[in-house]
């Protein structure tokens, strides 16, 4: 990141361009209507990155690594396989420097997100829903080697975590330390395990005392889905893990363990798993987006129930910082919108007759 990332938050000369914008969000205090009493949780909002999303961290260090070690060629096609984020996120970064894209998305992913891509000068081909994620990938591992395109990885390259190792894990730990905090619980979810493996091994070093809790998709009847407990004897994970079934989770829990989250993993980083029962994730960023006016997408919510219960179980006076890793304005035609009438409510109309229609 050339110049620190996200100045909007403060003086600076102007970007050189919108890649310059990513990165530098915000961690933003939790009001006593979301939060237990005694103890404090920030949001870390990563939807102030300039296309909505954390994974704008990630099309830029791929992006930046392909250019620089010369592997990304001038012109060159640029392909991915995406449940979406990433998809927006390289789209804005090719549309930047001049790339062509092509994004492979998986059939149950929203359709604000292929037309958001589409809108950034992408073409997007779309997977069939039983392929699940292992077939998005497969697509385009075969457009790139049949094209000559170059391939982001973003499951398995190493710039992955070492952009969340460089940037977002010393945010959230510089950012505590200049309001005199210290950090006793780092609460996130994994898709590509990239924020979990990066921005954890930071705080691990660097703030030896903090617990990580790591999120998974799992109805509340099923017990143990931990994805490091439930291996075969060889290591491999038991094919039946509940959170490689569908989960509402947009963004989290692939149907298999990605290289970048195992190499995480290997580090022992997380020191706790943490399913979120059916529903609780909708229903927690619908009361973000009510009672805090913080508008995040599903991960969003399901990050944040898992830190209030971490809030819960916690000693006085615990600090801890959950992930929200996009906007909820990309889930407009899931069920976190499903009870938004798109016309106005008699309460609404109400306001509107009793008001001059120039105030409208
Ligand atoms: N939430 C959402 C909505 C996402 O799109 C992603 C990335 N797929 C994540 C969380 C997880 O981020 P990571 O890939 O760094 O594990």
């Amino acid at each position: 990141m050339a110049n620190g990332g996200n100045r909007g938050r403060g003086y600076g000369p102007p970007l050189n361009d919108i890649s310059e914008s990513v990165g530098n969000t915000p961690l933003v205090k939790i009001s006593s209507r979301t939060c237990p009493p005694g103890r404090t949780i920030y949001a870390k909002c990563e939807y102030f990155n300039p296309l909505g999303s954390v994974k704008d961290r990630l099309a830029l260090a791929i992006i930046e690594g392909g250019e620089k070690d010369g592997s990304l060629r001038p012109g060159q096609t640029v392909v991915e396989a995406t449940s979406g984020n990433t998809g927006i996120a390289v789209a804005m970064m090719c549309a930047q420097r001049g790339y062509p894209c092509v994004i492979v998305m998986a059939e149950p992913f929203s359709i604000e997100r292929r037309k958001l891509m589409r809108m950034l000068g992408a073409k997007v081909v779309v997977t069939p829903k039983a392929g699940k994620g292992t077939g998005m990938i497969q697509k385009a591992r075969e457009l790139a080697e049949k094209n000559g395109w170059f391939l982001c990885h973003q499951f398995e390259t190493d710039a992955n975590w070492k952009f969340h190792y460089e940037t977002t894990g010393p945010e959230i730990i510089n950012d505590l330390k200049a309001g005199g905090i210290n950090l006793d619980y780092w609460v996130t979810g994994y898709g590509t395990g990239g924020t979990f493996h990066g921005a954890g091994k930071y705080i691990k070093e660097n703030s030896p005392n903090t617990k990580i809790i790591l999120a998974e998709p799992g109805a509340a009847n099923i017990v143990g889905s931990g994805i490091k407990t439930d291996r075969n004897p060889d290591g491999s994970p038991v094919s039946s893990h509940p959170a490689f079934a569908p989960h509402p989770i947009q963004g989290w829990t692939p149907d298999f363990i990605p290289l970048v989250l195992e190499k995480g993993l290997d580090l022992n980083l997380d020191e706790e798993m943490l399913e979120i029962p059916d529903g609780a994730a909708v229903a927690m960023s619908q009361a973000l987006a009510r009672n805090e006016g913080i508008l995040t997408g599903i991960s969003g919510g399901a990050s944040m129930w898992a830190a209030v219960e971490t809030a819960k179980n916690a000693p006085e006076g615990s600090v801890i910082v959950a992930m929200l890793a996009d906007t909820g304005e990309r889930y407009l035609s899931t069920p976190l919108f499903a009870d938004i009438a798109a016309d106005m409510n008699e309460e609404e109309l109400e306001i509107a007759r009793s008001t001059p229609s120039w105030i409208l």
